[in-house]
């Protein structure tokens, strides 16, 4: 079986909607798909019609924003309940701080180039969780960059100057919050070096201890070193091994299966649900 742990669409950053999503992932030959947008379950029931009608399977999750010392760490939550009121409260109040972050970035970017907030607010699709990409969109639009590529390399880079950070939860609090909704926390691209800070010793055993359930090792941003080093982890403290695009549509190169999940793993994240 091909399973691929880790999308987004138009719910969140992605360029296409659940359907597209969920069609697309058939029409690549996936067994399993998990849509994964950022603070958002919003897309899953679109999704799991399609994939009735496709005859794939939808894995619901959704990729929380988290933070722990001013650096930002992406949590996968499947089979959790979006519900539950103290994870739904944290996922509303990510969201509309990344709104108003969103603004104070466009202000300052305002300075530089001619982008607005109304300009972005039209190109994102209507009720998405809204993030650096919906402002890089506008960048490509008024021909500043040729694509969002290109502008993460420059103005929205995390260490620009036009850079403005977000509320999200600490990311221990999250692990627990996605197990008490009845989760299957799995820490996404832990060693991915764009996102500033990457998982360390100390802080995986502290996750382990709030109850983590496993680690992203197959992700576009891990090479062979990263890899290596988060299989041993994962032995070590017996967490289950995924693997995923992190697939965005347009909006990225990564392409839906590049990275999957090994069955064994996928019946852990299964059996895990709470
Ligand atoms: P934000 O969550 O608003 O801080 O923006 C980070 C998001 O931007 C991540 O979830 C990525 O999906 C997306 N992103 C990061 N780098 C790139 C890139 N080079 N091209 C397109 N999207 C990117
Ligand atoms: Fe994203
Ligand atoms: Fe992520
Ligand atoms: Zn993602």
């Amino acid at each position: 079986m091909a399973a691929d742990l880790h999308s987004h669409s138009t719910c969140s950053d992605g360029t296409e909607s659940p359907r597209h999503v969920v069609r697309a992932a058939a029409a690549a030959g996936l067994d399993v798909i998990a849509l994964t947008d950022h603070d958002t379950a919003q897309g899953w029931a679109e999704a799991r019609a399609a994939a009735d009608e496709v005859g794939v399977r939808l894995l619901p999750g959704i990729e929380v924003s988290t933070t722990r010392a001013g650096a930002s760490f992406h949590l996968l939550a499947y089979h959790v309940d979006p519900d539950m009121p103290w994870l739904a409260a944290e996922l509303e109040r990510a969201r509309s701080s990344r709104v108003s972050r969103a603004r104070r970035m466009v202000e300052r970017i305002a300075r530089d180039y001619a982008i607005t907030w109304p300009q972005v607010q039209r190109l994102r699709p209507r009720g998405a969780t809204v993030g650096r990409p919906h402002i890089a969109d506008a960048l490509v639009a008024i021909g500043a960059f040729r694509n969002r590529d290109e502008v993460f390399a420059d103005v929205l880079a995390t260490g620009s100057r036009y850079h403005v950070g977000h509320y999200a939860l600490d990311v221990a609090s999250a692990v627990r919050a996605v197990s008490e909704a009845g989760g299957v926390s799995v820490l996404a691209h832990g060693l991915a070096a764009r996102q500033g800070r990457r998982l360390d010793e100390e802080l995986l055993e502290e996750l382990v201890d709030a109850g983590l359930d496993g680690l992203e090792v197959m992700h576009r941003d891990h090479g062979e070193n990263d890899r290596q080093t988060l299989l041993r982890w994962a032995r070590r403290h017996d967490l289950i091994v995924t693997g995923g695009s992190d697939y965005h549509g347009a909006g990225k190169r990564n392409r839906l299966g590049e990275n999957v999940t090994a069955d064994e793993e996928l019946a852990r994240v299964d059996a895990g649900r709470g």
